[in-house]
């Protein structure tokens, strides 16, 4: 008895260590992406809501790409996000939102599998974005056991997303 509530103790911990690594290998949703371009505003209230995501800033057209290798599994039109697409990593344990995307790249479909730095859609204006401002609308999820697309607590892309840059240099 004393032995299975040990083991039950440590599951969260292996799982969040295995948790961590698609985080870890992401590479920038955008080409070229700076520092400078990134902002931590997860924690501030956009529209009555917790932002939870980071925005960048880029020129309506720029391609958005895939941060990690993994599987299209939504592609949802929302009235805040506008044209959206959230992927599944490998191992199903992250789920990674983009939106406000001008469209989707020819071809891409739910349950398609794509490699990390794959062009997925554009920067766009759709949704609730305002269209003097286009941006990417980035936000990371981490799944449940019932991998829901609709489904996940938010996590910080922030730091992610600046180790991301600092290796694409
Ligand atoms: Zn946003």
């Amino acid at each position: 008895m004393r032995l299975c509530v040990c083991i039950a103790g440590l599951l969260p911990v292996l799982l969040a260590v295995g948790a961590t690594s698609s985080i870890l290998e992401m590479t920038p949703p955008i080409r070229g992406l700076a520092l400078a371009n990134l902002r931590d505003t997860f924690e501030e209230v956009h529209d009555g809501h917790k932002h939870e995501a980071i925005d960048i800033v880029e020129p309506k057209g720029t391609p958005v790409r895939a941060v990690v290798s993994g599987t299209i599994r939504k592609l949802f039109l929302s009235k805040p996000g506008g044209n959206t697409i959230y992927e599944f990593d490998e191992m199903e344990v992250y789920c990674y939102y983009y939106a406000h995307l001008d469209g989707y790249v020819k071809g891409l479909r739910e349950g398609m599998r794509v490699a990390r730095g794959d062009v997925i859609g554009f920067v766009g204006s759709t949704g609730n974005a305002d269209a003097r401002t286009p941006h990417l609308h980035f936000a990371i999820f981490e799944l449940g056991p019932e991998r829901l697309w609709w489904k996940g607590k938010a996590v910080d892309p922030y730091p992610g997303l600046v180790a991301a840059v600092k290796r694409a240099k």
